[in-house]
């Protein structure tokens, strides 16, 4: 799912991706295979 709007991990804005773990709506960059990177660098 694509939208545009602020990047919740490093405040850009632009096109974003919503997590699928977290929900948050990131950017390309803090966007990883499906989830946000705040979630990848917690997953257990
Ligand atoms: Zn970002
Ligand atoms: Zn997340």
């Amino acid at each position: 799912m694509e939208t545009y709007g602020v990047c919740a991990i490093c405040g850009k804005s632009g096109k974003m991706f919503t997590c699928s773990l977290c929900g948050r709506s990131v950017c390309v960059n803090d966007y990883v295979a499906g989830v946000c990177r705040q979630c990848l660098a917690g997953k257990k």
